[in-house]
């Protein structure tokens, strides 16, 4: 009898035990004390066509006339040879905590992670966060997934986004070193990683779009210089849908519907042997226009 109790107790203890322990990882559950500013939901009081309502500081959003995202159309690009002028990168390993935002899971890197440099400016990379599906469009696809790596000048006044395009297939190697963060986080508001290594983050820059636009998400501040890969990377359906769990139900789909291009000048830079309507009798870089390439 006395046995029997004890084992009862031990029991009750072990459970106890594997409860403490299991609920510091529940995959439900999600950070409540977040009020939730704007939304992704059409036809909501807070969704993407009210944003530029919701507050004063996000007019922009209505008002703004280089606002992203666009659609991106070879036709309609002025095609430009690249050179390291146009985009050098320099990253390199730094601590970096992940964030439920809500809205969007991020990545902020909290100590120098490098820069990018554009036109001889740099541009240090700060933070990265995904959206699902893609938010630009390329000849008129839109793809699974959409990675942003955001930049700031070292005055803070200017901002470079690079994006890169997923669609589903085999696992992407770098959302793969966070998968289980990324599940913690689904309840927690953050964790920190430690050492993250931007460079994981496969890049293939060799032909990109390029154009004046604005952050995507409310306050949506114009001036953005941005850098749209045209190279489609790899996600899996898994950790596309662990993207969406982690997130609010209401920005599972987090893709801002895409916005009046108003003429802008948006340019395909790649090598010219990528760019088939390049004039090859012009003998440097430079923009090259042609009754076959329209502009505006
Ligand atoms: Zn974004």
């Amino acid at each position: 009898m006395m046995l029997q109790s004890k084992q009862t107790h031990n029991q009750f203890f072990a459970l106890t035990i594997f409860l403490l322990y299991w609920n510091q990882v529940p995959v439900t559950a999600k950070p409540l004390d977040q009020e939730i500013a704007f939304d992704y939901r059409e036809g909501s009081e807070k969704g993407p066509e009210h944003w530029g309502e919701l507050k004063q500081e996000w007019a922009a959003c209505k008002d703004g006339r280089s606002q992203s995202p666009i659609g991106l159309d070879e036709s309609r690009a002025t095609k430009v040879i690249q050179s390291s002028r146009d985009l050098t990168v320099s990253y390199k390993p730094s601590d970096a905590t992940l964030k439920n935002e809500g809205h969007y899971i991020a990545l902020e890197w909290e100590g120098d992670a490098g820069s990018i440099q554009i036109d001889d400016s740099d541009y240090f990379l700060k933070r990265c966060h995904w959206h699902t599906p893609s938010e630009h469009t390329v000849n008129g696809a839109r793809y699974d997934l959409e990675l942003h790596m955001v930049h700031q000048s070292a005055d803070q006044n200017n901002i470079a986004v690079v994006a890169f395009l997923y669609e589903v297939g085999q696992p992407n190697a770098f959302l793969s070193k966070i998968n289980q963060d990324i599940s913690f986080v689904t309840s927690t508001k953050e964790k920190k990683l430690g050492v993250i290594d931007p460079r994981e983050i496969k890049w293939d820059s060799s032909r990109f779009y390029r154009y004046m636009g604005s952050l995507t998400t409310p306050p949506c501040t114009e001036g953005v210089i941005w850098t749209v890969n045209e190279k489609v990377d790899i996600v899996s359906r898994e950790q596309l849908d662990l993207l969406k769990e982690a997130v609010y139900d209401y920005a599972a789909a987090n893709a801002r519907p895409l916005q009046r291009d108003e003429g802008r000048d948006i340019k395909l830079y790649g090598p010219s042997s990528s760019l088939s309507d390049l004039n090859a009798e012009l003998p440097h870089r430079g923009r090259l226009n042609s009754a076959a390439i329209p502009r505006e």
